[in-house]
């Protein structure tokens, strides 16, 4: 659960005690409060029932005098008497209706019957008041019966209200009781409640962020393989732990990225060392022998002596061939830094492929009558029309055909090109010889630049490695590739894939 979750329900729990609580208390004061009125009612009502039995005896006591001085003697009551009399009566019927008002909903049934002989009792005393100065009037005041039967029913609410009174006292020692009791256990669980709850609650947020500072101290340490997921949350400690463990990620692959860009940053400065190493290297080679011969041939004329003009002309002729290798060696450097450099670009035009192809065998056919090597040209006749820069696709497959020439002596070398049954839109064409091969390790890197495959070669065969570093980038440039087969001593195979129209390689990439 979520820390604020558990935050939420701890006060929510400890507000509903809390309200529990206050609640408890106000409930038991109210119901103390309703009982002790109840009780005073009551103990009011036995008062009032003490105080109207009292006052009952006395007024029967005066009428029973009146009652035999009038049958004795012929005195005659004054009006003023008999009106205090009337009041007196009056002040009765008063507290018996106040009595009912006390006795209501509580001892009703009895307040009645009270009522019913009280009423009865009360108007034949006022008839004998009224009718005192009258002598005709008789009655027999002597008769006890609807005295007693008034006093009776009042003993007997009397003894209902005291009933009732001591059931209202004990009601409002056990509500107190039970107030008491709800209030001291609401309050000591309060206490104990919120204590364990925090207790809990500090424990587990103590853990999560121990673990938590654990983690980004290994984080900061350089360990970014550490991962915080020992933090049992799925809110706000579990999103910081997620945020750190995410960041931490981040990171690593950023250093990781960092890294890889410094090393191949280093590759390729490293490259470039090389390269121009390589450059300066096979361009002072040629350059030597310009100059070397150049000043003999400049010493030569500065002698006296007979100039030896065929020895004279062979030195010329290594000038040109020098010269020229080094054009070609510049052209090829260009050639390379401008498609590395990505300012290559093609001139598509229409061509057929059979022609080019037959022209640079007709161009080379005097090099390979030189290695006494035979030339089988095979399957180009239903070669389609491509849309590509020719100029590009003729030095490839001149670049193949002459290295194919260069490393086989007495042997046999295979051109064919076909359409791709299975792509159509693309050709492949093949240059295949019966020369020295090449090993597993050496095509590995064939196509680097001024890559050879043994450091004999250049001695032995001479060329600069550029060949086919150059024919790989431009049959990517042109949307194909260039793979080779080879197995050393039997010979090599090396197929271009190349696009009628570039713009389809992507459908066929
Ligand atoms: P260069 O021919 O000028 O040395 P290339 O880039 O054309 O440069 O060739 C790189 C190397 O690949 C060659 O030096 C040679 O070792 C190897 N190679 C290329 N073509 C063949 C082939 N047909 N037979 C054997 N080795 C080859």
């Amino acid at each position: 659960m979520s820390l604020r979750r558990q935050l939420t329900l701890s006060l929510v729990i400890i507000l509903v005690l809390f309200a529990a609580n206050v609640g408890t208390h106000f409930w038991g004061s109210y119901a103390r409060n309703e009982s002790m009125l109840a009780y005073r009612n009551s103990v009011s009502a036995a008062q009032l029932s003490t105080e109207i039995e009292q006052l009952l005896e006395d007024q029967r006591q005066q009428i029973l005098i009146l009652a035999a001085l009038r049958d004795t003697t012929e005195e005659q009551l004054g009006d003023a008497e008999l009106q205090r009399a009337e009041d007196a009566l009056v002040v009765i019927n008063q507290k018996i209706q106040k009595l009912g008002e006390l006795s209501r909903g509580v001892t009703e049934l009895d307040y009645d019957l009270l009522w019913q002989s009280s009423s009865k009792l009360l108007k034949r005393w006022l008839k004998f008041y009224r009718s005192y100065n009258d002598p005709t009037f008789k009655m027999n005041m002597n008769d006890p019966l609807p005295f007693l039967q008034a006093s009776a029913r009042l003993s007997e609410l009397e003894r209902r209200q005291e009933f009732i009174a001591a059931q209202r006292s004990d009601i409002i020692d056990r509500t107190i009781d039970l107030t008491d009791r709800i209030t001291v256990i609401g309050f000591f669980s309060s206490i104990f409640l919120t204590a364990t709850l925090g207790y809990f609650l500090l424990s587990y947020t103590n853990t999560s962020l121990k673990r938590l500072k654990k983690g980004t101290e290994r984080f900061g340490s350089g360990d970014l393989n550490y991962r915080i997921d020992n933090i049992d949350d799925t809110g706000e400690l579990g999103d910081l732990a997620d945020a750190f463990n995410d960041m931490s990620d981040k990171l690593r692959n950023a250093i990781y990225d960092v890294r890889k860009a410094k090393d191949s940053a280093d590759e390729a400065n490293a490259a470039k060392s090389m390269f121009l190493a390589n450059v300066s290297h096979e361009l002072r080679t040629p350059l030597n022998a310009i100059i070397g011969y150049s000043e003999l041939l400049h010493d030569e004329m500065g002698d006296k002596s007979d100039i030896n003009r065929p020895q004279f002309q062979q030195d010329l002729g290594t000038i040109i061939q020098s010269g020229r290798q080094l054009l070609t060696l510049i052209d090829d450097i260009l050639d390379l830094s401008k498609v590395e450099t990505g300012k290559m670009s093609l001139h598509c035009e229409t061509f057929n492929p059979t022609v080019v192809i037959k022209q640079a065998c007709e161009v080379l056919a005097p090099l390979l009558t030189n290695n006494h090597n035979e030339l089988l040209i095979s399957d180009l006749k239903e070669l389609p029309a491509l849309y590509n820069d020719a100029a590009k696709f003729r030095q490839v497959f001149t670049n193949l055909l002459s290295n194919a020439n260069k490393f086989t002596q007495h042997g046999h070398i295979r051109v064919s090109a076909q359409e791709v049954p299975e792509q159509p839109g693309w050709i492949t064409f093949s240059v295949e010889d019966t020369g020295i091969g090449i090993s597993s390790d050496q095509m590995s890197y064939v196509f680097d630049a001024f890559a050879q495959a043994e450091p004999s070669t250049s001695a032995n065969y001479g060329g600069t490695g550029l060949g086919l570093a150059i024919s790989r980038d431009f049959c990517k440039l042109m949307g194909g590739s260039i793979t080779v087969k080879s197995e050393i001593g039997v010979g090599s195979t090396f197929t271009v894939l190349i696009p009628t129209d570039p713009k389809s390689t992507h459908a066929a990439a």
